[in-house]
């Protein structure tokens, strides 16, 4: 309620309370936050999320949940809010436990302050291990602490993949996981704004695109740049063909953030059998044998423990919830036993990790201050193959309307943008460990970018394809001189890699921590356990091509829907 007492004196939070009791109309809610200072959208959002029937309520001041339940979900990011979105439509009684805060931050919904959001508590961060082959740099890595996770605060962009990469997860033994299969629950959960062939029409997840009038001239001229180069402009990157240069669909809706709590969740809690406690992190899963029986939570920083008559479902993301798997007993035994945790099942949680880099160069100083994105500063996108033979892009270039480095620069200027290239189809695997058997120690988080020569091919590729972007007469009037990399002309092979170690950034995307196939079955149960789903972005096979927000919800959706069918 931080947000609320900082307004006038708490009238702001008197009015929620008065909302909240059906004391006061929708409408006279909204009246009364626009006249205490409050954005349009802000009220708005504020009268959907404290309208009494869709409330999440923090352990900090609600009591106990009582009775039964059929469900347990644990995290409402991405993945878990969608797949409570599905389940909410039986009669099961759900419970939901999500580790961090509301999301009453204007950061969080306003798109334009996506950035701000990481300098909240809405972001809670992992440091990696030093990188052999990033100039011995660690990265640290956000993920949202927040209901809606880090769909919450991740940059917007709605890229659902290359068909192959679900046609390769079904060949790795993920059956029903095909892009045939995946496509429909794609199409079910969203509406597209400008519609077209494959795309929904009637979901709770709303897309768009950048609207004529309100581009960025930036974007505009890297869309020029492409198309002098010779590439073709795709009118979405997921229509039939992924490569091409394209505005991006992204989930935001006159300016406002649709993560997965304001699409999915909050919906769900409309039917009044979801329960969502916010400060809620569960510290154990627990179990009779093999079976999960529940968890054990911290209430208002309490240990509680709450049974699950159905399933308990892990949603924590790529990083938490192999955390939390290992914690109770499931993982590589032999690492188990040394910190001294029993052991349930032996399976390989946590190996395989694998994360997008997204390189901070090219940028550039630019002639003079550069106009504020109306949306989330990255308007076009071009995924493309540094090789023919291909099958899938293997690069990403994006246009940035602000000045951005990696740790391994630093850059003197205010007026400024960037071409950054990205690597779609790592090959290097990283892994995430425990360091002790204390849940709440930080876990060893092992990247190993780069460690593959492909990646570095596709690398370089990428970013010499970004400065010949940079380099077009469409840049001409803003171009005031490329900064990054340092040197004009040709690089050499050692300058090369010396400049794209020191340039390499996380992409936020990290997964594969708990594969189908090694850790979970196609049905996203644990392996030799009954009655426990990981359903995140740590079940896929491998990376997605694109960004991991559609696929992670397309994942929390999917399964979702097949518990809903067997039940
Ligand atoms: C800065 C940034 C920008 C990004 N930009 C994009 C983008 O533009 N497009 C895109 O496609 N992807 C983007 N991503 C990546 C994308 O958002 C993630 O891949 C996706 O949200 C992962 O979803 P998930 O369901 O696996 O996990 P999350 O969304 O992270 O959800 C996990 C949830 O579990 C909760 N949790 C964790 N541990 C516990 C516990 N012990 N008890 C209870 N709850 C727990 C967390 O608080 C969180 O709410 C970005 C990521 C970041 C960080």
């Amino acid at each position: 309620m931080a947000y609320f007492r900082s307004r006038k004196d708490g009238e702001l939070e008197r009015a929620v309370v008065e909302y909240r009791a059906g004391a006061m109309s929708r409408r006279a809610f909204i009246r009364r936050a626009l006249a205490l200072g409050v954005s349009v959208g802000m009220a708005g959002a504020l009268a959907t999320s404290w309208s009494g029937k869709a409330l999440a309520q923090s352990t900090k001041t609600s009591d106990m949940p009582d009775g039964e339940f059929d469900f347990i979900v644990i995290g409402t990011g991405s993945a878990g809010s969608a797949c409570i979105h599905q389940l909410a439509k039986t009669n099961a009684r759900i419970l939901v436990l999500e580790a961090g805060r509301n999301d009453d931050l204007e950061e969080v919904h306003d798109s334009r302050l996506w950035a701000a959001s990481l300098g909240t508590d809405a972001t809670k961060w992992f440091e990696t291990l030093p990188s052999a082959h990033t100039d011995g740099r660690n990265h640290m890595w956000p993920r949202g602490n927040v209901l809606g996770g880090t769909s919450a605060l991740n940059a917007m962009i709605y890229a659902r993949g290359h068909r192959t990469d679900y046609d390769n997860w079904a060949s790795m033994g993920a059956t029903g996981w095909s892009f045939e299969d995946v496509l429909p629950h794609f199409i079910e959960m969203e509406t597209f704004e400008p519609g077209g062939e494959n795309r929904g029409m009637s979901g709770p997840l709303f897309i768009s695109q950048p609207e004529d009038g309100l581009k960025h001239e930036g974007a505009i001229a890297f869309m020029n740049s492409c198309a002098d180069l010779g590439f073709e402009e795709n009118p979405s990157f997921n229509s039939e063909r992924m490569s091409g240069q394209a505005w991006v669909d992204f989930n935001i809706r006159d300016q406002r953030r649709q993560s997965s709590a304001t699409a999915f969740l909050r919906p769900a809690m409309e039917g009044g059998n979801v329960t969502v406690l916010t400060d809620a992190p569960v510290q154990k899963l627990n179990f009779d044998g093999t079976r999960c029986t529940g968890v054990t939570y911290l209430h208002n920083g309490e240990p509680v423990t709450i049974a699950a008559q159905n399933e308990v479902i892990l949603s924590a993301g790529a990083i938490d919830s192999p955390r939390l798997l290992m914690a109770s007993g499931v993982g590589i035994a032999e690492d188990l036993s040394a910190l001294g945790i029993d052991v349930v099942a032996d399976l390989p949680v946590g190996v395989g990790l694998q994360d997008h880099i997204l390189g901070a160069g090219v940028n550039y100083e630019a002639t003079g201050p550069v106009p504020v994105s109306h949306y989330n500063h990255s308007e076009v996108y071009m995924w493309e193959r540094s090789d023919s033979s291909l099958r899938s892009p293997d690069m990403i270039a994006l246009y940035v309307s602000v000045p951005f480095a990696s740790t391994g620069h630093s850059l003197d200027y205010e007026n400024g943008y960037c071409i950054l290239s990205g690597v779609a189809t790592p090959q290097s695997r990283g892994y995430v460990k425990l360091a002790s058997a204390d849940i709440n120690e930080a876990p060893i988080v092992e990247t190993n970018y780069l460690a593959e020569e492909q990646d570095w091919r596709s690398y370089r590729a990428a970013t010499e394809l970004c400065r010949e972007i940079g380099a077009s007469e469409h840049y001409a009037e803003y171009r005031a001189r490329e900064t990054l990399p340092q040197k004009e002309g040709d690089l050499t092979d050692a300058e090369w890699r010396e400049f794209l170690s020191a340039s390499v950034n996380t992409y936020f995307h990290p997964t594969s921590t708990c594969q189908i196939g090694k850790v979970v079955d196609p049905e996203l149960k644990v392996m030799g356990i009954e009655g426990l789903r990981v359903a995140d972005a740590s079940v896929m096979p491998h990376i997605t091509t694109s960004n991991t927000n559609a696929p992670s919800m397309m994942i929390g959706w999917r399964t979702g829907s097949m518990i809903t069918q067997s039940i």
